[in-house]
């Protein structure tokens, strides 16, 4: 089954966000404003962030 949410911490604060894995828009961090992921070929490219688990 695909997982369509992944829960992420980010490298820079640490914290913790849940970024869709198709996102199609940049996605920042809420709390340092970190890159966290880039839109690439229909799917999210993490570049900031780390992936903690994959959500349903
Ligand atoms: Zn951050």
């Amino acid at each position: 089954m695909a997982k369509h949410f992944l829960k992420v911490t980010c490298k820079d604060c640490g914290s913790e966000a849940t970024i869709y894995s198709r996102a199609t828009t940049t996605v920042a961090c809420s709390v340092c404003g970190a890159t966290l992921s880039i839109p690439s070929g229909g799917k999210a490219n993490l570049v900031g962030c780390t992936v903690v688990e994959a959500l349903e």
